[in-house]
């Protein structure tokens, strides 16, 4: 058991790593709990344009590993640990992972979303035969192939955009006519050689035995059915935030956010949250980096307030 911690994090992307950045620099030694794959979800994606600071732009795993240089640079601890348990109803706070439990008079809660699934029969059997929720994690293994893009917000013309290097032909299929991409993403994709569109389109189950050989199709508006051939299913239908452990202890609201009071406080003093995981709106990294500093800054007041 590790006690008398100032500060725990939960979650390594941007949100956790620059509450860790600014919760090291004012002497706290933040302990992360970083999960297995330290950097969240920008450890899967590629090319980063939108972070100020990168002219050129920067790779996301890049960026994640800078961050996490920069804050074990100031004495930050970073484990590669995932927090599966919590208990915010007494002081000390209690944090368990798998290994060991950790005491700390303040958390940060900053796990972040994950990938949404359709929940279709197959989706799951097939899941790693070609069913995926990341290009960049599995879009290499479709080199010369064909693939269908689930989605229609900017998560879907990204993926589409990056499998088209892989894949010779990119579908993206959306449920209804318009799109909530950016325009800027939504064009490009449109005007790339390899991606076409298919709207107002439903998925109902995917096709195949070992593999996956095609899709099962309604059309949304005349209900026509149909199948398409392809090797490949990769879903952009957004997230979910990873809020199962802490849910019954901290205050939700009904998509399963957290609900924040006066910037980064929750409903139990003391514990604060950053990030995706109360962010159903921006999402940026910027936005969660943001966050996660202004989630440090107040612990930082709330233990001074403290003593
Ligand atoms: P999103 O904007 O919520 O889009 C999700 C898409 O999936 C929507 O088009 C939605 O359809 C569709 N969808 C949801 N559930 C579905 C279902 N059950 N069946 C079929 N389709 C379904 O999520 P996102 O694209 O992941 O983007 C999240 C945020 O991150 C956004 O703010 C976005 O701007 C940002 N982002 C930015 C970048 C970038 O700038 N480089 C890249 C990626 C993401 P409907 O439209 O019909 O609801």
């Amino acid at each position: 058991m590790q006690e008398n911690l100032k500060t725990i994090i939960l979650g390594s992307g941007p949100a956790g790593l620059t509450a860790a950045l600014y919760a090291a620099r004012a002497n706290l030694q933040p302990v992360v709990l970083a999960g297995m794959t330290p950097g969240g979800q920008l450890m899967q994606t590629t090319e980063v344009e939108n972070f100020p600071g990168f002219v050129e732009g920067i790779l996301g795993p890049e960026l994640m590993t800078n961050m996490i240089k920069q804050a074990e640079r100031f004495g930050a601890k970073i484990l590669q640990e995932t927090a599966v348990s919590v208990d915010f109803s007494k002081k000390p706070f209690s944090v368990k992972t798998e290994k060991a439990e950790y005491l700390a008079e303040t958390v940060i809660v900053a796990m972040g979303a994950e990938a949404n699934w359709l929940n279709l029969t197959n989706e799951q059997r097939l899941r790693g035969h070609g069913v995926s929720a990341c290009a960049t994690c599995d879009g290499f293994f479709f080199k010369g192939k064909e693939v269908v893009v689930i989605g229609g917000g900017d998560s879907a013309m990204e993926e589409a955009i990056f499998l088209s290097k892989f894949a010779n032909k990119v579908t993206v299929m959306h449920r209804r006519e318009e799109f909530r991409a950016s325009k800027i993403m939504l064009e490009r994709a449109k005007h790339h050689p390899k991606i076409s569109f298919v709207t107002n389109i439903e998925v109902l189950d995917v096709l195949g035995a070992e593999k996956v050989e095609g899709l099962s199709l309604k059309n949304a508006v005349t209900g026509e059915a149909s199948e398409f051939k392809t090797d490949g299913l990769f879903l952009a239908i957004g997230h979910t935030p990873t809020t199962k452990i802490v849910a019954g202890q901290i205050e939700l609201d009904k998509k399963g956010y957290i609900v924040v009071r006066d910037n980064t406080h929750t409903n139990i003093e003391g514990v604060f949250v950053a990030g995706d995981i109360n962010d159903p709106r921006y999402r940026q990294a910027i936005t969660a980096a943001g966050m996660g500093s202004m989630a440090a800054l107040d612990v930082e007041k709330y233990l001074a307030a403290q003593e």
